[in-house]
């Protein structure tokens, strides 16, 4: 199918590795322009050459820096001529008990996780809804839809940001001109956050790495974790052209664990 995309401009944050690299692939091998994000400099310009080898066709530009922070989302805004595509990321909240976590361990996964990506859309999709174009993708949490009990702060943060986008995308002046807000909801996919939150699982069990990893594996009803590739291609048709009539959904991408009919 071809996305009808090709010549638009993306700001993928959080794009380096993992699930926005994911996204940033799938979107430059359609022809989209892309900003890409993270705070390591190192590993985001090795992905960046890398995205310009898939397609010696697009301009990739590179910010480097913690897209939670004010300045870092103004170059990032910078960077790009017009945002036409806006696919907002960062790090999950770490897991704990709640009865550890500060005042300040809550604003802080609220900055990250909730109001970070707020501040992105409302900086962009004014001028979309004046193009007459534009698609926004936030990556959040199958969490959502299931919350993790260790994982609080991501529930609560990621759930405040969803609560808002339902809000926000059904608003005429954007879902009338053509502009779409949607949330993909990862379940597990084989990132390093996986790897490395499964390691902490076997540590505090005493158990080993692999039986770990093996045993959440086959919770899944796929029997598999999910790729970054396939996250990618998904985001990719939800910025197409032909993804207009979709908006203010919450995407699972779990294969099956959510146990729900609907
Ligand atoms: P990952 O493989 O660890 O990749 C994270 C990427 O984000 C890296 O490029 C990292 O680069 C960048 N990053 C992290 N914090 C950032 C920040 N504050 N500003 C800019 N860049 C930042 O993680 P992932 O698995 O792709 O996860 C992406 C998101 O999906 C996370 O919020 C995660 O909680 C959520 N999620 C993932 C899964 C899963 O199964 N993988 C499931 C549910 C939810 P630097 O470290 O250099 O900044």
């Amino acid at each position: 199918m071809e996305l009808a995309i090709a010549g638009r401009w993306a700001l993928v944050c959080a794009a380096s590795k993992g699930l926005g690299k994911g996204c940033a692939e799938a979107l430059v091998a359609e022809g989209v322009n892309v900003v890409i994000n993270a705070r390591s400099s190192a590993l985001l310009e090795e992905t960046a050459e890398h995205l310009r080898d898939l397609n010696p066709a697009v301009s990739v530009h590179t910010v480097a820096g913690d897209i939670a922070l004010a300045e870092t989302r103004q170059a990032a805004l910078a960077a790009c001529p017009q945002i036409d595509i806006l696919i907002t990321n960062a790090g999950g909240p770490p897991p704990g008990d709640f009865r550890d976590w500060s005042r300040e361990d809550w604003l802080e996964a609220v900055n990250v996780n909730m109001l970070t990506p707020i501040e992105l859309i409302k900086a962009t999709v004014d001028d979309m809804a004046e193009r007459g174009f534009g698609r926004v993708i936030n990556i959040t949490s199958a969490a959502v839809k299931a919350p993790i009990d260790i994982l609080g702060l991501s529930n609560g943060a990621r759930s405040g940001l969803t609560g808002f986008i339902a809000g926000l995308a059904r608003q005429p002046q954007l879902a009338g001109r053509n502009v779409t807000i949607n949330n993909l909801l990862p379940g597990s996919f084989d990132t390093d956050r996986l790897k490395s939150t499964q390691k902490q699982v076997a540590q505090s069990s005493g158990q080993n790495y692999l039986d770990v990893r093996d045993a959440l594996r086959l919770r899944v009803p796929a029997q598999r974790f999910g790729t970054a590739d396939e996250f990618g291609a998904f985001c990719a048709f939800l910025c197409s052209a032909q993804a207009g009539y979709m908006t203010g959904q919450n995407i699972l991408l779990d294969g099956g664990s959510y146990p729900g009919t609907y």
